[in-house]
């Protein structure tokens, strides 16, 4: 299988180059040229398979330059340290309503389910292009993909990564969680601006040939962990054909019986995901994007039109603060049947005029398949308490988004609703929604939830709170690359 850009400005190339470079060199993103099906046959063997069984099948159907053993290998070690065995359990919330979990790896947010799986994806498709640049990995986070991304490449022979995070955009955990990060090989910078200024500062960077061949020069190449990657997309169709498997197993759907989903959603990747198991043959019924009050695709996906000429806000749910949502754009490609020239004109007019109007066909394919709802931080709060104190479980913000409008918009008899978060990641929220009473955005929270609920707090997020801080540096905006460049000839000698 061959991948494309959505803009079908450059030449098809393997999995193994889709996923070292990142981004298409005419800007963008790499999609599979097909999409593999899943078989009635196939989804019952699946069913038979533990997750990395499952996982390991699913990205051999995309990832076919890579060896079954390579595959099975990788997935093996990037899931070994999850604390659930069933590294992504489905929990009955309520009647028909069931909870995907996907923080059970080391940050304590559903990105780990890609980023502890891309750097073996990395290196190997660094062996297999036959080269031997340094690859340094460029993000920009809204909070959890950062420090996920330093997890997983944290002293990853052959690479570098340097991560770029709002320093007014994330909450005290999420900011602990990178600047005490650990490792030979990480430089973690805060900005002055939002996460689209930081997105769209590294997206810049990407797109500079010349500093591309300054680097090249120095032995240095860059890609991407951030969800335009397609390794990054790929683990996470595994975790919604899993996840049907669970509900067949457990004997609330016979296979063919469609389910709805409700994915927090900010930059698409996730409800990508599932578009994308969906379409392999996984039967979802409908495809439910939950927004916070930065609800560009809720407006979206009611109206066909993309307006991100709006106000910026900072919401409980900042992984989702995002108003220029970077997968999207494969999901034009792929409602219009690739057509890449009139992907590449929406993406044009979204970066000129800020916005776009669907043609009328695209408009209502995408309804067929998805619908859209959103939740303010009121809500929020609203929904954490309800599912505490009717339900009896503890859901954090981003998930509580999803659960609010799944609870308006699932038709289907069964509905998954996905949590991308413990909610020790957000204490503050949590406690405020428990107790009524306003809580200082701070490390210490743990111990008040923990008491407060009888539960536990992950280990990793208590042993944050005492890890030395290493890198508290702000930069504005228009230095990021000047940053990258200082890091990387510390890394490189100045070579
Ligand atoms: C990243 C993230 C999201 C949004 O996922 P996308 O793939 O960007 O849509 C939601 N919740 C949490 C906790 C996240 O970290």
């Amino acid at each position: 299988m061959l991948y494309v850009s959505t803009r079908g400005g450059c030449e098809p190339v393997t999995a193994s180059k889709a996923i070292l470079e990142g981004i298409a060199s005419d800007g963008g993103l790499y999609t599979p040229s097909e999409i593999p099906k899943i078989s009635e046959e196939l989804l019952k063997k699946l069913c038979k398979a533990d997750y990395c069984g499952r996982a390991a099948e699913i990205l051999s159907l995309f990832l076919t330059d890579y060896t079954r053993e390579e595959l099975e290998r990788s997935v093996k070690s990037a899931y070994a340290d999850f604390d659930h065995p069933e590294k992504a359990p489905l929990v009955k919330l309520d009647e028909g309503k069931y909870v995907l979990e996907l923080f059970h790896g080391p940050t304590c947010a559903f990105k780990d389910m890609a980023l502890q799986l891309l750097p073996y994806l990395m290196t190997l498709a660094i062996r297999k292009n036959g080269g031997d640049d340094r690859i340094c990995i460029l993000v920009a986070t809204s909070g959890d993909t950062g420090k996920a991304a330093l997890e997983g490449f944290k002293d990853v022979e052959g690479t570098s990564i340097i991560v770029f995070y709002p320093r007014d955009g994330v909450s005290a955990v999420q900011r602990r969680q990178m600047t005490t990060q650990k490792g030979e090989n990480v430089f973690v910078c805060a900005v002055k601006g939002n996460f689209d200024d930081a997105q769209t500062g590294v997206k810049t960077i990407f797109g500079d040939a010349d500093f591309a061949s300054e680097l090249a020069a120095k032995g240095v190449r860059l890609s991407s962990a951030n969800s335009i990657n397609w390794g990054r997309l790929v683990p996470q169709i595994v975790y919604y054909v899993s996840a049907y498997c669970d509900l067949v197993n457990s004997g609330e759907v016979e296979i063919g019986e469609t389910v709805d989903v409700s994915v927090p959603t900010g930059n698409f990747g996730d409800i990508l995901a599932a578009f994308y198991a969906m379409r392999m043959g996984v039967p979802i019924g409908r495809l439910i994007c939950a927004s916070n009050k930065n609800n560009v695709l809720t407006d979206f996906i009611n109206t066909g039109v993309y307006d991100s000429n709006r106000p910026f806000f900072l919401t409980s749910s900042p992984s989702m603060d995002i108003l220029i949502s970077s997968n999207v754009e494969r999901l034009l490609f792929e409602l219009s049947g690739h057509d890449g020239e009139g992907t590449a004109r929406y993406m044009k007019a979204l970066k000129s005029e800020g916005k776009y109007t669907l043609a009328p066909e695209l408009f209502a394919s995408m309804k067929e398949i998805f619908a859209a709802g959103c939740a303010d931080d009121d809500e929020v709060i609203t929904e954490i308490r309800h599912n505490k104190l009717e339900l009896g479980y503890l859901t954090d913000p981003h998930t509580a988004v999803a659960s609010k409008v799944a609870r308006e918009l699932c038709g289907d008899p069964v509905c998954l609703i996905v949590s991308t978060a413990s909610p020790y990641k957000f204490c503050g929220t949590v406690l405020k929604a428990l107790t009524n009473e306003d809580q200082p955005d701070s490390v210490t929270l743990f111990e008040k939830l923990e008491t407060l609920t009888d539960t536990a707090a992950p280990k990793p997020l208590k042993d944050v709170v005492n890890a030395k801080e290493r890198f508290n540096g702000v930069t504005e905006k228009s230095e990021l690359k000047s940053e990258v460049r200082r890091f990387i000839d510390s890394q490189t000698g100045g070579r």
